[in-house]
């Protein structure tokens, strides 16, 4: 048991070994936020509206050069067109 204690004395010197310490403590949580992400996406599986915020746009349109996506949500109504040949938005 002198050698296991010497070593794990000898680990809590290195700085690397609080970092990877600190960071499994912090496992737990994270699995939490990962899982009520997963759960939103499950519900809500379209894209962040610029405008509300919810996960609630979708291309609605797709046309060669313009694709257009509206938002679900009949109070925000945002809508956005996108060429997709550009990488570049329009509103
Ligand atoms: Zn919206």
């Amino acid at each position: 048991m002198a050698l296991l204690d010497n070593l794990i004395a000898v680990l809590e010197r290195w700085d690397v070994w609080k970092e990877l310490k600190s960071n499994a403590d912090k496992i737990p949580e994270l699995e939490k936020r990962i899982t009520e992400l997963e759960q939103k996406l499950e519900r809500c599986p379209g894209e962040a509206c610029p405008k509300c915020g919810h996960l609630t746009l979708r291309r609605t349109r797709a046309a060669p050069a313009r694709h257009t996506y509206e938002c679900e949500r009949e109070e925000c109504s945002y809508i956005e067109h996108h060429n997709p040949m550009e990488k570049r938005y329009s509103r």
